[in-house]
């Protein structure tokens, strides 16, 4: 099956390349930008707002995806806002900064938080299958590591909570455990599967 990416987000681009089963997928980013106002109150009207638009453009077959950072700390603002957390414009820097800042004095162990993605296949009007990840851990109070984007360098999976080390420390665990690649392994199971009983 051919699938556009409804995104402009090379790293994504690159992620889902490697994650989505190329026995059932080939995935083609998109070749034009479509700006999408994510209006949603959750990651799944985001998912699908992104999906929708693509397909409605393209006519054809489209997957997208919502993500974002949740801090039980700070309820009201990452979530399906991270993207725009601080406002529009700032850096991924600038929020880590941001992020940081507002925990100020809050200590390690109530520093919760966790990455959600939604997965949205958009097959056609009347098909259209969701999957879902997510990956646990703690904000930490410096911003460590070079590899991956956006929150990676502040966010310590709860499997690396001893060694505090960030996702931006940890690519390779990042590329099978993430958030993505949760959601990800549910979509290749649930497509696996409906090849197989056909
Ligand atoms: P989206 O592109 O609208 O889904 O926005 C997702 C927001 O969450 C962006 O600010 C991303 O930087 C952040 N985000 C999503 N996935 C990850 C990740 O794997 N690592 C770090 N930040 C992420």
């Amino acid at each position: 099956m051919e699938l556009i990416l409804a995104s402009a987000n090379q790293h994504k681009a690159m992620e889902f390349v490697e994650l989505l089963d190329d026995r059932f997928f080939r995935i083609q980013p998109a070749d034009k930008k479509i700006d999408v106002d994510e209006t949603g109150t959750t990651y799944h009207e985001n998912a699908l707002l992104k999906a929708q638009t693509y397909f409605d453009h393209f006519k054809r077959p489209v997957f997208s995806d919502d993500s974002g950072l949740n801090v039980d700390a700070l309820p009201d603002d990452l979530g399906v806002c991270s993207a725009r957390f601080g406002g529009e414009g700032l850096s991924s820097m600038d929020q880590n900064k941001l992020l940081l800042d507002k925990l100020d004095g809050v200590p390690l162990e109530k520093r919760k938080a966790y990455f959600s993605c939604v997965l949205c296949f958009y097959l056609a009007q009347n098909e259209i299958y969701f999957f879902e990840g997510r990956v646990d851990g703690y904000i930490d109070t410096r911003i460590q590591g070079e590899h991956g984007f956006g929150y990676d360098p502040v966010f310590i999976p709860n499997e690396y909570l001893n060694e505090r080390k960030t996702l931006a420390m940890i690519p390779e665990w990042k590329r099978l455990n993430s958030h993505r690649a949760r959601a990800s392994v549910e979509a290749n199971i649930f497509f696996s599967q409906r090849i197989c009983q056909r």
